[in-house]
């Protein structure tokens, strides 16, 4: 018997403590090494005041274990309470979610029998950066982060996984012909990474046509990776037209850390009742032990798991009229799963775990940093009237000490000088300064000015270029 590896344990809501106890089970049963400390985290916590769904001390267990394998938790609806979810991945620096979606034709009603794809979703940044402002009465705003560092990561994991797990292309989706910068960025280092791994075939869609190829193709495609809130929609989108979001796990890695779950929610109408698939769960555990040195124990209860899907043992979700043969809650698909180990599927191909020890993957190392000249500045003022040329006849007067007011728009679309009469104004527009080699005295200076004129400063951006290429973006009809 190998050493016991420490894990930590959450039971979470919902059906979580029911799939969760069917999962310890099975990978009892099937001999896995475990030192298992259990935490409290989710519903139960949030209700007690603690609107982060997670005890000080349940960081300890993780930050010892480094090991997290988490049921589904419920985050109470309305304002104040974070997703646990997102807390936990950002403070273990989990990066990369891994969700690979299968379809098990024909024991598991799918349209797309030949489906195997898997979705490298990055985790930290993009708009789940959860960074918004309530910019005038009138607008919210949200950034969407997209850092170098973060896609390199993210990329070349994609890269690395495709080469362990003897995959033969990696797909990128982005929206780089809208979101030029941000998801330009993104396609750029894709580019560049992939030109490292010239045995892999690589290709690149605009996510919107990529995601409509997905739900209709998805046998075209293998791993794909994308920024975090296209992997987030598409990969619940390729698991259930895999199957079924019952049937999917997910792993979220880190340099440090490691999170496996299911991939779906706590789903609290099924709670209680011994009907919910611990598949997913079950799936994410099966990720947990090849990261933890067991993939021999994962084999084997993945093909006992292949095996009691094809003798028709099906949970609810995907019962069939004629195809499954007997109807089992969570418990007994447990008992039946146990009861297979050391089968074999008979039709569907045997899992295969590979033994090798996966290398780390490779850090990015940063790039030395480009050049950078301020050259002006955008300032956001609050204008209630919503009319900008009487604006610009005001914040004109701001003009000078070498920085001159050159453009304004509203909401990304230019409408100073000559708008067109059709765009609709909010009350926030963007005011645009620009000048030759600027100071930071410079843009304090033209804010005092801006600020004795009684307007309303909101937010206020920098603008330079790097390397002498611009950064920032023109407005739409610039
Ligand atoms: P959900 O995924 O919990 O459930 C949607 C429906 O899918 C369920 O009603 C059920 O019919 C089906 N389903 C899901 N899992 C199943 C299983 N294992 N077996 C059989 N059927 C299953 O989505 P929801 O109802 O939108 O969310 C419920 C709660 O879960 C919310 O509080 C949400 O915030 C939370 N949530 C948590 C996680 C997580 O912890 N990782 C992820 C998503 C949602």
């Amino acid at each position: 018997m190998p050493t016991p590896v420490p894990i930590t344990v959450a039971h979470g809501d919902g059906i979580g403590p029911e799939i969760m106890a069917a999962t310890l089970h099975i990978l009892k049963e099937a001999g896995a090494a475990l030192e298992i400390d259990t935490i409290e985290v989710g519903e139960k916590v949030y209700l007690t005041g603690n609107t982060s769904g997670i005890a000080p001390s349940s960081w300890d267990s993780l930050r010892r274990t480094k090991v997290f394998l988490k049921a589904p938790i419920t985050t109470p609806q309305g304002g104040g309470y974070k997703s646990l979810n997102v807390t936990t991945r950002k403070m273990l620096g989990l990066y990369a979610n891994i969700r690979p979606c299968v379809s098990y034709h024909p024991f598991v009603r799918t349209k797309h029998p030949g489906m195997d794809v898997v979705i490298v979703r990055e985790n930290e940044e993009d708009l789940y950066a959860g960074i918004e402002y309530q910019s005038t009465p009138d607008e919210i705003v949200a950034l969407k982060v997209i850092s170098r560092p973060g896609s390199e990561k993210i990329v070349r994991y994609a890269f690395e996984y495709a080469m362990q797990y003897k995959r033969k292309k990696v797909t990128c989706f982005t929206k780089d012909n809208i979101l030029k910068m941000t998801d330009g960025s993104f396609h750029k280092i894709y580019d560049e990474i992939s030109a490292e791994y010239p045995s892999l075939e690589k290709e690149h869609w605009i996510v919107d046509i990529g995601a409509a190829k997905l739900a209709d193709t998805p046998e075209a495609f293998d791993v794909i990776v994308m920024p975090n809130l296209y992997g987030d929609v598409l990969s619940d989108v390729a698991a259930q037209i895999a199957g079924s979001v019952g049937l999917a796990g997910s792993s979220n890695i880190g340099a440090h850390a490691a999170m496996f779950e299911a991939i779906h929610g706590s789903a609290p109408r099924r709670a209680g009742q011994n009907l919910a698939n611990p598949s997913g769960l079950l799936h994410g555990a099966l990720l947990m032990l090849v990261h933890i040195g067991q993939p021999d124990v994962g084999e084997r209860i993945h093909n006992a798991w292949l095996r009691t899907l094809e003798d028709g043992v099906h949970t609810y979700d995907i019962f069939q009229e004629g195809l499954s043969k007997q109807k089992v809650g969570t418990k007994e698909f447990a008992q039946a799963v146990v009861s297979r180990l050391g089968q074999k599927p008979q039709t569907i191909k045997a899992a295969e775990y590979s033994t090798t020890p996966r290398p780390p993957i490779k850090l990015p190392t940063p790039k030395p940093a480009p050049k950078a000249d301020l050259v002006g500045v955008d300032v956001y003022i609050e204008w209630p009237s919503r009319e900008p040329n009487s604006l610009a006849a005001v914040i004109g007067k701001a003009s000078g000490d070498g920085l001159t007011l050159e453009m304004m728009a509203n909401r990304g679309v230019k409408v100073w000088p000559e708008g067109s009469p059709q765009t609709l104004c909010t009350d926030n527009f963007r005011c645009r300064f620009l000048g030759s080699s600027v100071t930071e005295k410079q843009i304090v200076a033209l804010l005092d000015r801006i600020g004795g004129l009684k307007l309303p400063i909101g937010m206020t951006v920098s603008l330079r270029n790097y390397d002498g290429k611009a950064g920032f973006t023109l407005a739409q009809g610039q």
